[in-house]
C-alpha cells in the first residue's frame, strides 16, 4: 500500500507473562523503525526502575502519589496494578499519534488490553506472547538476572493466571525461536495495516483510478 494513501493508525498491543520475551520482541520492532515505523507508548509505573532502564525511555517512574494524581484526572486511557505495582497508559500521547496516523505499539498486561479492547475497539490489534514451556519461562527470568529471586517467584506465580488470558488476543505467538516469533509480529503488523476498514483513504484512491483517463 502507497504511503500516500491515507490509513488510520493502529494500535498494537503486545502481553504476555513476565518472562516470555515481550521487551525483546518490542525493542526488535521498534529497532527496525525503518520498516515499521512504530512508535512506543511509555508508560507510568511506581514500580522502582531496574539498573539498565532510563527515565522517559523504558517508563516515567512516578512516586503512588503521582500516580493516582494521573490517574484521578483521566490523564491515562488504561491502568492497572500488575505484580504490586501501579502501571498505566498516559492518555495525551497515545491519542495524539493515533490521530496523526503514526502507529502505536502498548507493552501492557492483560487487564490494561481488556481495556485498551473495549474503548478503542477497531483501533486496538492485541498480541499475546506464550513462553515454549514453564521451565524455559522460570530460566529466562532468572538468565535477565534484574529481579530479586522474591520478585522473581511473584512473577512465576502469576504467569498461570496471566496465561490464562490468551483467549481474549487476536494473535498468540510462541516465543521459541527468536528470530521467527519476531517475524511473526511484523507479518501481523503488515496485514492489519492493509485491512480495508484501516484505509479510508482508498475512497479517493479508487475514484482517482477509475477516474484516470486512458490514452
Ligand atoms: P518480558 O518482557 O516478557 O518480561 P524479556 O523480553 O525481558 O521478557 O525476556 C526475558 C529474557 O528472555 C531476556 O533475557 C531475553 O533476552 C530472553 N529471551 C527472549 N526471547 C527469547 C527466546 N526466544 N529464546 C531465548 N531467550 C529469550
Ligand atoms: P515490568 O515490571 O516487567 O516492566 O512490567 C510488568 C507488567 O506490567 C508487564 O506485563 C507489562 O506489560 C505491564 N505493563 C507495563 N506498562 C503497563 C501499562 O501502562 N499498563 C498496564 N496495564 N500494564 C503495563
Amino acid at each position: 500500500m502507497p504511503n500516500s494513501i491515507k490509513r488510520r493508525g493502529l494500535m498494537l498491543v503486545l502481553s504476555s507473562p513476565s518472562g516470555a520475551g515481550k521487551s525483546t520482541l518490542a525493542r526488535m520492532l521498534l529497532t527496525n523503525k525503518e520498516e515499521l515505523e512504530l512508535a512506543l507508548s511509555i508508560s507510568v509505573t511506581t514500580r522502582p526502575r531496574r539498573p539498565s532502564e532510563i527515565e522517559g525511555v523504558h517508563y516515567h517512574f512516578i512516586s503512588p502519589r503521582e500516580f493516582e494524581r494521573l490517574r484521578d484526572s483521566d490523564a491515562l486511557i488504561e491502568w492497572a496494578e500488575v505484580h504490586g505495582n501501579f502501571y498505566g497508559t498516559p492518555r495525551e500521547a497515545a491519542e495524539n499519534a493515533l490521530a496523526d496516523g503514526q502507529d502505536m505499539l502498548f507493552d501492557i498486561d492483560w487487564q490494561g488490553a481488556l481495556q485498551l479492547q473495549e474503548k478503542m475497539k477497531g483501533d486496538v490489534v492485541s498480541i499475546f506472547i506464550l513462553p515454549p514451556s514453564m521451565a524455559d519461562l522460570k530460566q529466562r527470568l532468572h538468565r535477565r538476572a534484574e529481579d530479586s529471586e522474591d520478585v522473581i517467584n511473584v512473577r512465576l506465580d502469576n504467569a498461570r493466571n496471566e496465561i490464562e488470558r490468551w483467549r481474549s488476543y487476536d494473535y498468540v505467538i510462541v516465543n521459541k525461536d527468536l528470530d521467527r516469533a519476531f517475524h511473526e509480529v511484523q507479518s501481523i503488523v503488515t496485514a492489519e495495516r492493509l485491512r480495508r476498514d484501516r484505509c479510508p483513504g482508498l475512497f479517493d484512491f479508487v475514484s482517482s483510478l477509475l477516474d484516470e483517463k486512458l490514452n
